[in-house]
């Protein structure tokens, strides 16, 4: 094939929000672990930055009930539609940016409620021009044409599946009772009347 390899636009595509396509009909969503939250959180506090994050992955623990928190989200919920650190200049946070956006083009797909996997995010306009080679790359050639951007999906990977094995420890010792099977009315029921407790590793 080839010896393509990735280089950024600095389109800013990736910290803003795109509208889904029929092929993808999701919005981008910018995962961040509760130590980067916080770190956000207190630079956004420090340079007076509206910056607001949700759930993004979540597990109902039945025993305690309680919404276990994963990760968080940063909401785009302002004018631009993007992250409250993204102008004109880039990403304004960059030496401190989350693991995803380090990762990025590259990105954790979770697979079930306990497995993820390296994967490609199809909205990067980088990936959308190479998308006929990259559709057909083996796992050896992922890390050749995104050296510096595995390397950090390795971490962010690795992360996902620390906190994962935490969860899975907590039900062993029963301090924890997760929900295998839950409909999407009881789910949003707890969401709104649980209190949110974070898992951190
Ligand atoms: S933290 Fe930086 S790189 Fe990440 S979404 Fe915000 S502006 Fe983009
Ligand atoms: S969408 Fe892709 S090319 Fe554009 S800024 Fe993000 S990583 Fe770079």
């Amino acid at each position: 094939m080839n010896d393509l390899k990735y280089y950024c636009l600095n389109c800013g595509t990736c910290c803003s929000e795109v509208p889904g396509s029929i092929e993808y009909p999701t919005y981008k969503r910018i995962p961040l672990y509760p130590d980067e939250a916080d770190r956000l959180i207190e630079i956004a506090k420090e340079r007076d930055v509206p910056f607001y994050i949700i759930e993004d992955l979540v597990f109902p623990d039945e025993k305690n009930k309680k919404i276990l928190v994963v990760t968080w989200r940063i909401k785009l919920d302002n004018e631009k539609k993007q992250c409250p650190f993204h102008d004109e200049n880039g990403c304004q946070v960059h030496d401190i940016k989350p693991i995803a956006c380090r990762a990025y083009p590259l990105a954790i797909k979770q697979e079930d409620a306990f497995k993820s996997k390296i994967s490609i995010d199809p909205l990067c306009n980088w990936v959308i021009k190479n998308y006929d080679v990259l559709s057909n790359i083996d796992f050896k050639q992922l890390k050749e044409i995104f050296p510096i951007e595995f390397s950090h999906a390795q971490n962010h990977l690795r992360r996902n599946k620390n906190i994962m094995l935490k969860l899975k420890q907590l039900e062993n010792e029963q301090k924890i009772k997760i929900f295998r099977k839950i409909s999407s009315k009881q789910f949003d029921k707890y969401l709104k009347e649980w209190d949110r407790e974070e898992i951190r590793v």
